[in-house]
């Protein structure tokens, strides 16, 4: 990978849940969170599969959106296979987001892609967007501007995922692929986050926290101080500007040009 990454990854249990289901991944070009559904740990097992599958295919050439598309495919195939093969794990399933880097015609991308309902955010400009869309009942109604985000993070039913690993027939990836801009900063997250801090506070503490890994610490430390109800995983990826961008953004170039020019 060529483009200039840093990153930094915290999985807590939360104050509430006894076990741990989400997993959480990284490499140099792909990062990933997955959030397990499931009684009896079977849920820690779905997501732990699930990261699994997504290391071997990083660690084993080059990313390509078909790779990734395959994998997602070969994890799905895991968890249905052991669930068919282990007491205690049927209906076992996970959601899974991430962020990876590919090559097209030669030039580095960004790849995004989700199945349920964790998300990818961008934050650049000191604005945060989330680029995925919930795989839940109430996320497809906030897409289509029936509910709002602030009403959605209440709504009783938040946590019904329409999307998830461990289906049959598969589930369909939604997959991103866009260029690259120095200074932006990713957000991968579990629903954990998202129920505890909204987009308002995640804003403030990416704004506020130049450093990945003590961004993710203070991320994940809002959300046990606003109840830790679940178990909330978050990894942080900075694009980092090169040493020129940085000097320039900070002296000569007005801020509405810097955004126009996105
Ligand atoms: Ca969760």
């Amino acid at each position: 990978v060529a483009l200039k990454l840093s990153a930094a990854a915290v999985t807590d249990v939360g104050l509430l849940r006894e076990v741990n289901e989400d997993s959480v991944f990284t490499s140099t070009d792909l990062y990933a969170v997955a959030d397990g559904m499931g009684g009896h740990a079977a849920g820690d097992v779905a997501s732990s599969l699930a990261v699994t599958v997504l290391r071997q295919i990083s660690d084993s050439g080059e990313l390509t959106p078909e790779t990734l598309i395959q994998a997602l495919t070969s994890a799905n195939s895991a968890i249905l296979t052991s669930a068919a093969t282990h007491a205690g794990q049927a209906g076992m399933g996970t959601t899974v987001a991430g962020l990876g880097v590919v090559r097209l015609s030669g030039v580095e991308h960004w790849i995004a892609f989700n199945i349920g309902d964790s998300r990818v955010y961008r934050f650049a400009d000191g604005q945060l967007q989330q680029l995925t869309v919930d795989h839940s009942e109430i996320g497809e109604m906030v897409a289509a501007g029936v509910i709002d985000a602030a009403t959605a993070q209440v709504h009783p039913r938040r946590n019904v995922v329409t999307r998830c690993l461990g289906t049959d027939p598969p589930p369909d990836p939604d997959i991103w692929v866009f260029p690259p801009v120095p200074g932006e900063r990713f957000l991968i997250c579990s629903d954990g986050l998202v129920v505890e801090v909204p987009d308002a506070g995640i804003s403030e503490a990416l704004l506020h926290e130049p450093d990945a890994e003590r961004a993710a610490a203070v991320l994940v430390r809002m959300a046990r101080e606003a109840g830790g109800r679940d178990n909330i995983t978050v990894v942080v990826v900075d694009h980092l500007p090169t040493s020129a961008e940085a000097r320039i953004d900070d002296t000569t170039i007005p801020r509405t040009r810097l955004l126009g020019s996105l």
